[in-house]
């Protein structure tokens, strides 16, 4: 490799170490200094620059498992992520050198079955980035496929970059909802998931959109980013208050953003006979009691969803278009040597945190 300018145009000889922040084990996490990747065939060296965290990083930072997945050796965390260029492997071309790209964290093997359909996401080979045994992005370098790095316009801010992963879940979310123009809407959980998921029901063309927490912080945002109507369920009960706004009947579609045993049950009551519920949080309990009775009785469609596919384009073109506002979710930023303080404001939903990012 040669001389390379950063973005302030100082020149630096690239020395073949990094720094990375590392998870030895639940609620720790050191600064390690460890070689930097080298892009082989195919692939883009990306020097790291902005990193979301997400709720799976703080519950691996916390809990060191999530469900099958469990941290087993130290882990480097962070997946939503975006940077810039500094090198390419061989077969990519050279003038991708200095883009500003968002990164898509979930490689998969491009020849099973569902790779072959397009559905990689249900790849049983990805490698996701912070995923047990998959280091993550707390880092300064990472090499990834060229394919998977993509070009950010020149007006989209980098933090923006690594926050079109949240997006992408919520765009892949409305896929899966087969909302049409007009159809009513509500969303449990006004987290970063449940947020954008708004954002993108909004920019598909959604009619009312109803949006539940308990957070009245929260609630405020997404009122700002085009709810027609918040429901704070703490101040009441939930389903009193969403069938005061729907004359008794619920939404066409619900998004369970939240998660849990009661938001998956509190989704079939607050459908629309004949609507559609769309599952986007993980709960932490794989069994639980859940009416599906009711939901037979009202003939609801139940749709999961799993990360995403083939959504990072529209992502992008969603937001440089201005019909996604990604920039109002970022509350705290923290330089990479305190990626660990990230996560604990995080996990504890201090000083209003909605999104932290981590700058490196
Ligand atoms: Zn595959």
């Amino acid at each position: 490799m040669s001389a390379v300018n950063d973005e302030k145009g100082r020149t630096s000889m690239p020395s073949n170490t990094m720094k990375a922040a590392v998870l030895q084990k639940p609620m720790q996490i050191t600064m390690e200094t460890r070689i930097r990747p080298v892009p082989t065939q195919g692939e883009v060296l990306v020097r790291v620059r902005s990193v979301g965290v997400c709720g799976s990083d703080v519950h691996y930072y916390t809990h060191g498992r999530i469900g099958p997945f469990v941290v087993k050796s130290p882990l480097v965390l962070g997946h939503e992520m975006s940077g810039t260029i500094e090198a390419v492997g061989e077969n990519v071309l050279e003038a991708r050198i200095g883009e500003r790209v968002a990164v898509e964290p979930g490689i998969p093997d491009r020849v099973c079955e569902y790779c072959r359909i397009g559905r990689y996401n249900l790849c049983a080979n990805i490698r996701f980035m912070a995923t047990p045994p998959h280091d993550g992005a707390f880092v300064e370098y990472v090499a990834v496929p060229s394919d998977f790095a993509f070009k950010l316009p020149d007006h989209v801010s980098l933090d923006e970059g690594a926050l079109m992963e949240p997006l992408s879940v919520g765009v892949y979310a409305i896929h899966r909802s087969g909302l049409k123009a007009g159809q009513s809407v509500l969303i449990i959980g006004a987290g970063p998931i449940g947020l954008v998921t708004l954002q993108a029901a909004r920019a598909a063309g959604a009619g009312s959109i109803i949006v539940l927490d308990l957070d009245a912080g929260r609630l405020a945002i997404a009122k700002k980013l085009g709810a027609t109507q918040t429901v704070n369920s703490s101040e009441g009960l939930p389903l009193e208050q969403v069938h005061a706004l729907t004359d008794g009947c619920g939404t066409d579609i619900v998004f369970d953003a939240a998660g849990s045993p009661k938001t998956a049950s509190l989704a079939v009551h607050l459908v629309k006979r004949g609507g559609r519920i769309v599952m986007i949080g993980f709960a932490l309990e794989d069994n639980f009691p859940y009416p599906l009775v009711s939901a037979m009785a009202k003939e609801v469609d139940i749709v999961t969803v799993f990360r995403y596919a083939n959504v990072y384009p529209s992502a992008i073109g969603l937001v440089a278009e201005g019909r996604i506002d990604l920039k109002s979710l970022v509350t705290h930023r923290f330089p990479l040597e305190q990626a660990e303080r990230a996560l604990q404001l995080s996990d504890r939903r201090e000083d209003g945190v909605v999104k932290a990012m981590v700058q490196v």
